[in-house]
């Protein structure tokens, strides 16, 4: 299956649909394609699977060293200065090429959505001594909002940060956090969530500061890391916070503002997440294609059969649906970014209302994994028993994109519950 080109650009005063690549996107793409051929092909995600993490240096700095992940950030912040059409097609080829979304998940949701938002909201010495270092892939940045209370409730976390004169001390615990094992072997640390005030039981999600917490701070114990059912190559764990002290100049954007900045990291995570779903997608249907049109049942290719040609038909639609959808939203949120000077001077967007574009997001992040999920399902059936062993990355795939179904960036309920906010007011939320 060829890769297809979408772009839709902002003229203006003029949306234009526009689906032809610009050179600059049909270069990067290219090199990655290559650079994956060569470096993530499917002997060496098997072997990434098989081996767990942590994940792979060189696959990190090869990736890094194009320019590709964290691609949204400023060139002069380190980044490429891509937009996020450009970076979604960076992340379906990157999605194809590890189905099992280790790399995706690391790289493209957790580095480039959570890490470029990071470097909007951190000072200068967390981007020069964290951010850069890792666009550069030498060290790692992460996420950590969930806590053992639960995650899908992002204002629900129970950790606490204290102002004294030197600065904060942070308490509290953060579970499933992705790249836990990387983060403490490379160097790095996370974007965490802390109670900075009083939880006000009408409004839980003021009083929310977020920090950067290097991880090798003095008081952050890092605890082992889940035997994960997929995406092996990239370790999930968590850590505790005892009495951990951090300068004010680690603290990200305005104090109790962080569930806002939060928001915005999960809609970029998000976006990332939908365009690898494309990638991975494709893969299972490139693997499942040629092997229906060979494999012999009843005296005929399996590919005869109008059962088999029809989810085929359904899948080949949905994915390109899912594309269309992410690429689009992925405007959306280009137009925001160039549009905020507008909505902080007006108070009124020009062109879409930010949680417009998260009910897109939110769409995307329910559709892509869904779907992904349903296709590795399907896929591996058409292959029997051959489909339920480890010699096609079949089951890689489906036990790796389920993380993204049961909860990892949030689980679908609540992207639905989201979509449907948007469709009847903020007073049907449903657990208000
Ligand atoms: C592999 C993996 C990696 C992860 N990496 C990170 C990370 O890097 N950083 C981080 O902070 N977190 C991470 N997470 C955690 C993830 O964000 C949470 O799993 C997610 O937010 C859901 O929280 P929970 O698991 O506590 O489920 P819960 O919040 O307990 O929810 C359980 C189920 O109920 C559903 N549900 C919850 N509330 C409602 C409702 N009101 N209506 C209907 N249904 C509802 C949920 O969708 C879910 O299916 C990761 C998770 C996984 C699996």
């Amino acid at each position: 299956m060829s890769f297809q080109k979408y772009l839709l650009v902002y003229d203006g005063m003029r949306m234009v649909f526009d689906f032809t690549e610009t050179e600059e996107q049909r270069l990067i793409v290219r090199s990655v394609k290559e650079w994956c051929e060569k470096n993530l092909n499917a002997e060496k995600v098997r072997e990434m699977d098989d081996e767990g993490h942590p994940f792979p240096k060189e696959i990190v700095e090869g990736l890094c060293s194009l320019g590709v992940v964290m691609g949204p950030v400023p060139v002069e912040h380190g980044g490429s200065g891509i937009d996020w059409v450009t970076q979604a097609l960076i992340a379906e080829v990157i999605g194809y090429y590890d189905p099992t979304v280790a790399t995706a998940a690391a790289l493209m949701a957790v580095e480039t959505g959570w890490g470029f938002t990071l470097d909007r909201h951190c000072g200068e010495i967390v981007r020069e001594r964290y951010v850069k270092p890792a666009i550069e892939g030498k060290q790692f940045v992460g996420i950590a909002t969930t806590e053992p209370g639960g995650g899908s409730d992002v204002a629900g976390f129970k950790s606490t940060a204290q102002k004294d004169k030197d600065g904060w001390i942070l308490n509290g615990e953060k579970t499933f956090i992705s790249g836990t094992e990387e983060c403490k072997k490379w160097g790095g640390g996370y974007w965490v969530n802390v109670r900075s005030g009083p939880t006000l039981p009408e409004a839980p999600h003021r009083n929310m500061t977020s920090f950067f917490l290097p991880i090798d701070t003095e008081g952050v114990e890092v605890q082992k890391p889940y035997r994960d059912a997929g995406r092996m190559a990239i370790s999930t764990g968590g850590f505790t916070m005892n009495d951990v002290r951090l300068p004010d100049e680690y603290r990200l954007g305005e104090i109790g503002k962080g569930f806002y900045y939060t928001m915005e990291g999960f809609d970029n995570a998000r976006m990332m997440i939908a365009a690898s779903c494309v990638g991975m997608i494709k893969r299972v249907l490139d693997i499942g294609t040629p092997y229906i049109k060979e494999r012999i049942t009843f005296g005929r290719p399996l590919a005869k059969n109008e059962a088999i040609q029809f989810e085929l038909a359904e899948i080949y639609r949905e994915m390109e649906a899912l594309k269309l959808m992410t690429l689009k939203t992925c405007w959306m949120q280009d137009i925001r970014y160039r549009e905020e000077g507008i909505l902080a001077k007006t108070g009124k967007p020009k062109t879409f209302t930010p949680l417009e574009i998260t009910k897109w997001i939110s769409m995307i992040k329910w559709k892509g994994p869904s779907l992904a999920l349903d296709t590795a399902q399907r896929v591996m059936l058409w292959f029997g028993a051959a489909g339920y062993t480890k010699d096609y990355l079949l089951e890689a795939a489906w036990r790796g994109i389920m993380s993204y179904v049961i909860g990892a960036e949030g689980g679908k309920n609540i992207q639905k519950l989201v979509v449907a906010r948007e469709l009847l007011g903020k007073q049907y939320i449903p657990y208000k």
